[in-house]
């Protein structure tokens, strides 16, 4: 079996008339953690958006294939029941759904049948207490007042719970303090293994200092300009971006 979980190949995007992304390129295996860093701008959301194929955007032409299959032209529905789950920079609040239910329909969702709740129940319970989240954040309305922190922590816990082979995690970290870091970065260790896949991406090199990092990538006006292993990010610590713009 071929451990191929994500290959990008020669990615061109638009917003509207504006190009974004530029012939980028990643090939992301199972078992593997990748950190893709960049300035404001260079386009590392809307790569994150268009892997699940966000009708705001169009690709222009290039591929994205899943296992092998090309997802090009998948609904975001499809997508995440292929298994891609994303975390949003800045997560919704959705009044009239709690955090419970919410998570519930989720689930049924992707995996096209109904969970047990008792069972499930179970597992989120003990899924937020790993994360330290208030017990009573899962009972309220999803994301409605939870402050900065427990937004993010409730991406991390979403992800856990939906269980996908390739997590994409578009900034989880930013904003937050050190010890929420520390628990962000507990729940990507929990989730990892042999079968799936993180792509992490950030602007803080702090929440690699607690996770095992195969590959970084500097992503820059629309491209993938530099590849390798964790020691980049401390590179682009000391000295920027700045090399890497033309
Ligand atoms: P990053 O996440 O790296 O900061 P983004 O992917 O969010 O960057 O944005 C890259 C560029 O594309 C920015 O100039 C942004 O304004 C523009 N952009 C992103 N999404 C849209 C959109 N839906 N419509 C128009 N422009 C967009
Ligand atoms: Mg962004």
């Amino acid at each position: 079996m071929s451990d191929k979980l994500l290959e990008i190949k020669d990615l061109h995007v638009n917003a509207g008339e504006k190009e974004i992304l530029k012939g980028l390129n990643l090939n992301i295996k199972k078992g593997e953690v990748h950190v893709i860093m960049g300035p404001n701008g260079a386009g590392k959301s809307t790569l994150a958006n268009v892997i699940l194929n966000n009708p705001q955007y169009t690709k222009k032409s290039g591929s994205v294939e899943f296992e092998g299959e090309n997802i090009n032209d998948l609904s975001t529905d499809q997508i995440a029941k292929k298994g891609i789950f994303m975390s949003f920079q800045l997560p919704e609040e959705i009044p009239g759904i709690s955090t419970m239910n919410f998570l519930k329909y989720a689930k049924n969702k992707v995996t096209e049948k109904p969970v047990k709740i008792f069972e499930f129940k179970d597992t989120v319970k003990k899924y937020s207490e790993e994360l330290s989240m208030n017990p009573k954040l899962i009972e309220r309305n999803l994301n409605v007042g939870f402050s900065g922190g427990e937004k993010k922590k409730n991406e991390i816990l979403q992800m856990l719970v939906l269980n996908p082979k390739l997590a994409i995690l578009d900034e989880t970290d930013s904003g937050l303090d050190v010890d929420a870091i520390k628990i962000v970065s507990k729940g990507i260790e929990m989730f990892k293994n042999d079968d799936n896949a993180v792509l992490i991406i950030t602007h803080n090199t702090r929440i690699l200092n607690h996770l095992k990092v195969d590959y970084v990538h500097v992503l820059v006006n629309g491209q993938i300009v530099k590849t390798s292993t964790a020691e980049l990010a401390e590179e682009i610590e000391e000295t920027g971006y700045a090399q890497y713009k033309k």
